[in-house]
């Protein structure tokens, strides 16, 4: 093996599926003198990526994801590592049977090729399923699978044809060094490398390496199990691996997929089994791979049952038998999301986390004109690691999120569906007196918000036919009325909104108004008291956030913005911030509440709070 360089100009951490197409696109835009690391052997080192069933759903109600799915498909077509099987998700209930109509209409606004279809039809797709079980199912001709391993390798042959790229395997990071704030450096096994961009591409090992640097990823590595039968005889003559579409049982959190002569069959149904980074065994203490755990068979029994229900023909065949079985690991987040970008903590140090085989390539991309640019073409925001608050970055939240939406992987969840977990959080000062007055509320990043409130139920018989009936249950969940009735009072009235969630930055300093001209689009050289709204743009034109600034004095201004955008604009401005000092920004988020007191009698109730002269005359619209 050649020994380690000195130096990098970019060291990429981990060689499976991610930290390949992470190479792959970094050589595709110029990049030159990367080093890919990896503790394990190559081709196959050990992580989830050496045991995917890999298969890849092009469907997903989040645009963000279903983009970075197509390009990754694309991508895999270009290399020639794609098998184009078709999947189908079937229905056995009638509420499984409306989300399909739902999904469908995802898959058509993101230009996906899908269609709902009868019992009849999946069964000539599928011969071997038991039609008689099932409503329906959405069938997506282009869903398909890959070969990841095989994949990997041409991306990482790619970057090294480019003169770009240099491979150690059997090299562990043992440490990341990190100086004023910005990475310096890795340390391995094998020596050590200096570099001013270090990315980690870990899978569920990546909190482990942000911890050496004094970052967080925020994610657990979970079990997800799976168990490969055959010999199937119906599958003896499939030239190549799959011939049969893709099975998704949503209602039972499973799937069955031929791989050549066998089928593989997962679940997402048994208890969450959640583990710690630094638990995971490591290459020498593993009996199969690190991320292949010892098979719990009690948990997975009662799937195999539901299986069986929908593939007697071949689960229940007594030839065939179960070849392999593992819990196997994959990482989960609170939200469900990647966990991308570069972290808050550490400059120089890029996260590339939680992704699925199905997106890794068209994320890779992304990240990487991210690197390159700052404008990446797919808008990676939601899975921006910036977006974490402190609270959801701890042990606790992650557990109790993950757990919690573990058996929801093929859940049917509403989009304003809430958390039950890890609640109460933050709570503004008036939290007390709205839960009084019978607030139903909200999650808004780890703040309780009122959303509604029961003791305005009177207000229905007030507006009568006014109050916008909602017929359809699933436009009808997790919203009331009295929403409505609160809303057409507040047009005649006065009302407050309970806004404490709003994140709240202070912008000080002799550099302060060229430092937030720089930034916002609007002119912010305006008269003390005044509030602006404005936008911010990205490097591309693009708009970045959409906010408040109030200029508090000379030199010191207030920015404020939505409880959901606030720690990526919080990133954003810090990041921007002049090198000389001369403006400096406070987190206040916590320091002051924020309500929103609006209506015709909004200066009325105001008056009577205050002394100062509330006219209209002496605080118009926009002052502070
Ligand atoms: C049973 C099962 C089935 C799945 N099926 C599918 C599927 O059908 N479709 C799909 O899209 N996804 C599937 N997944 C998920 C998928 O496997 C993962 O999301 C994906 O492989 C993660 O890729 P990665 O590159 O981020 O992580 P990994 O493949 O785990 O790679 C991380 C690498 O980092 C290296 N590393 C860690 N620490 C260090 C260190 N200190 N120093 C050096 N190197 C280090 C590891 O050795 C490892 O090689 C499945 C997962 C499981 C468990």
């Amino acid at each position: 093996m050649s020994t380690l360089p000195k130096q990098a100009n970019v060291v990429v951490i981990g060689a499976g599926i991610v930290g390949n197409s992470m190479v792959y696109h970094l050589a595709r835009l110029g990049w030159k003198d990367i080093v890919l690391l990896d503790k394990g052997p190559l081709p196959n080192p050990g992580g989830s990526t050496g045991h995917a069933s890999n298969f890849i759903f092009l469907v997903d109600h989040s645009k963000e994801m279903a983009k970075f799915t197509l390009d990754s498909v694309a991508q895999y077509k270009e290399l020639g590592v794609f098998t184009q099987s078709g999947g189908i998700e079937v229905a056995r209930t009638h509420e499984r049977a409306e989300e399909l109509k739902r999904r469908l209409a995802s898959g058509k606004s993101w230009g996906i090729d899908a269609e709902l279809i009868s019992p009849a039809r999946v069964k000539e797709l599928v011969p071997f399923i038991n039609e008689k079980i099932i409503l329906g199912g959405f069938y997506t001709p282009g869903i398909g699978t890959v070969d990841s391993l095989r994949g990997g390798t041409l991306m990482r042959e790619y970057a090294q044809s480019k003169g770009a790229l240099s491979i150690f395997a059997k090299t562990e990071i043992t440490g990341i060094d990190v100086e004023r704030g910005r990475v310096r450096g890795v340390r391995t096994t094998n020596g050590d490398i200096q570099a001013d961009i270090v990315v980690i591409a870990c899978g569920l090992w990546s909190p482990r390496l942000a911890r050496m640097a004094g970052a967080h990823i925020p994610l657990t590595p979970a079990v997800h199990q799976m168990i490969s039968v055959g010999p199937v005889p119906l599958f003896a003559d499939t030239v190549g691996e799959i011939k049969y579409p893709i099975v998704r049982d949503m209602d039972t959190n499973g799937y069955e997929r031929q791989h050549g002569s066998d089928m593989e069959v997962g679940s997402y149904d048994h208890r969450p089994i959640l583990w710690e980074p630094e638990d995971v065994p490591s290459i020498e203490q593993a009996k199969l791979s690190p991320t292949e755990l010892p098979f719990t068979k009690e948990d997975f029994d009662p799937s195999l049952e539901r299986a069986l229900e929908l593939m007697p023909e071949i689960l229940g065949d007594e030839r065939v038998g179960i070849r392999h079985a593992i819990n196997g690991l994959l990482s989960l987040t609170p939200d469900g999301f990647p966990i991308l970008g570069e972290t808050p903590e550490v400059k120089g140090l890029w996260s590339v986390a939680a992704i699925w085989i199905k997106e890794a390539p068209g994320i890779a991309r992304s990240v990487v004109e991210w690197m390159t640019t700052g404008a990446p073409e797919i808008d990676p925001s939601g899975s921006d690691i910036a977006r974490f608050y402190d609270h959801q970055k701890t042990k606790m939240h992650i557990q109790a999120r993950t757990a919690e939406g573990f058996n929801k992987t093929y859940g049917i969840v509403h989009p304003r569906e809430q958390w039950a977990s890890n609640r109460n959080v933050r709570l503004s000062p008036f939290y007390e007196r709205e839960k009084a007055l019978g607030a139903v509320f909200f999650e808004a990043m780890g703040w309780e918000r009122p959303n509604w409130y029961e003791s305005n139920a009177k207000l229905l018989a007030e507006y009568g036919d006014r109050v916008m009936p909602r017929k359809y249950e699933w436009d009808a969940r997790w919203w009331s009325p009295i929403i409505n009735a609160e809303h057409l009072a507040m047009r005649e009235r006065v009302g407050m909104v309970d806004l404490s969630a709003f994140a709240i930055f202070d912008i000080a300093g002799p550099g302060a108004l060229d430092y937030v001209q720089k930034m916002a689009v609007a002119q912010m050289d305006v008269p003390v008291g005044r509030v602006v709204y404005t936008s911010l743009l990205n490097n591309a034109g693009g708009i970045k956030a959409d906010l408040t600034i109030m200029r508090l004095d000379a030199n010191h201004f207030r920015v404020v913005t939505g409880a959901f955008d606030g720690m990526r604009d919080k990133k954003w401005f810090t990041d921007h911030l002049p090198a000389d000092g001369s403006a400096q920004l406070a987190d206040l988020t916590s320091a002051w509440a924020t309500v929103g007191v609006w209506g015709p009698r909004a200066r009325d109730l105001v008056q009577s709070c205050t002394g100062h002269n509330m006219s209209n005359a002496a605080f118009p619209f926009a002052t502070c």
